[in-house]
């Protein structure tokens, strides 16, 4: 999730591989359902690793196993 912090750098929305993320009414935010924490596609969240200011943490309403990541992954690729 992107929280208040965000300075709307746009440094973040084209490194996401699902494009999960995009403009809001104010500021960038994420689809949870298009958000793998980058895994299928990378080590990192990447989005995490560029933001200038730290305002992506993981949501804590919305805690997913590695497995759960995996599956949305493939469902997303269709690869199922
Ligand atoms: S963690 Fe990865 S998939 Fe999720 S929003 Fe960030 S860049 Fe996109
Ligand atoms: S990188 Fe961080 S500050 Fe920049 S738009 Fe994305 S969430 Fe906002």
């Amino acid at each position: 999730m992107i929280t208040e912090q965000c300075i709307n750098c746009d440094v973040c929305e084209p490194e996401c591989p699902n494009q999960a993320i995009f403009m809001g009414e104010e500021i960038y935010q994420i689809d949870p359902d298009r958000c793998t924490e980058c895994v299928g596609h990378f080590d990192e969240p990447q989005c995490v690793q560029v933001c200038p200011v730290a305002c992506i943490p993981i949501n804590p309403q919305r805690i997913e196993s590695k497995e759960a990541l995996q599956a949305k992954y493939r469902l997303l690729m269709k690869l199922d």
